[in-house]
């Protein structure tokens, strides 16, 4: 019995933080990756979704023209032979692909960004980073990040699953 008559609220309803995640991991499916697929979600302080994106080449570039392969590094021509020439992250096409401004908003994604789409998102404006996985954190270009999230007062969580929840 509740104050408000004989039925409660549902108890084991989703966290805002699983349900954000979940639309990361979700979004992720999108991408043509073979390797690594990741999702990102922008939201308001309100928890209102602002913009979804995934990591793929830029719109409008024919899906076969570039190759997705990951050796090579950043050398000058073996780099032109990889993914990370051509790919939009997924952070970075959340907050392109928003439908208005991102200022004060919290950014959800699978794996912690790298330093180009943290400045984007200082720059954006977001306050906080809620992350599933730093699997990278040793890598120069993710020590960066978190340095510069650090220097601009972006929040930093971890995320950590309230429900076992899961979509194949
Ligand atoms: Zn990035």
């Amino acid at each position: 019995m509740t104050k408000a008559g004989k039925t409660g609220p549902r108890e084991n309803y989703l966290s805002w933080d699983d349900t954000f995640i979940l639309m990361a991991d979700l979004i992720a499916q999108r991408s043509k990756d073979p390797s690594t697929q990741t999702g990102a979600v922008v939201v308001d302080e309100n928890n209102i979704i602002l913009g979804l994106g995934y990591n793929g080449w830029p719109r409008g570039v024919d899906e076969g023209l570039f190759p997705w392969d990951r050796e090579g590094g950043y050398e000058k021509e073996e780099f032109l032979n990889t993914k990370y020439a051509y790919v939009v992250h997924a952070e970075l096409n959340a907050i392109l692909n928003a439908n208005k401004s991102v200022r004060g908003g919290k950014v959800y994604c699978h794996l912690f960004p790298c330093n180009d789409c943290a400045k984007v998102i200082i720059q954006a404006g977001i306050k906080e980073l809620i992350y599933q996985e730093d699997k990278y954190i040793d890598v120069d270009i993710f020590q960066a990040s978190r340095k510069l999230f650090e220097a601009a007062g972006v929040k930093l969580r971890q995320y950590t699953p309230t429900k076992k929840l899961k979509i194949e």
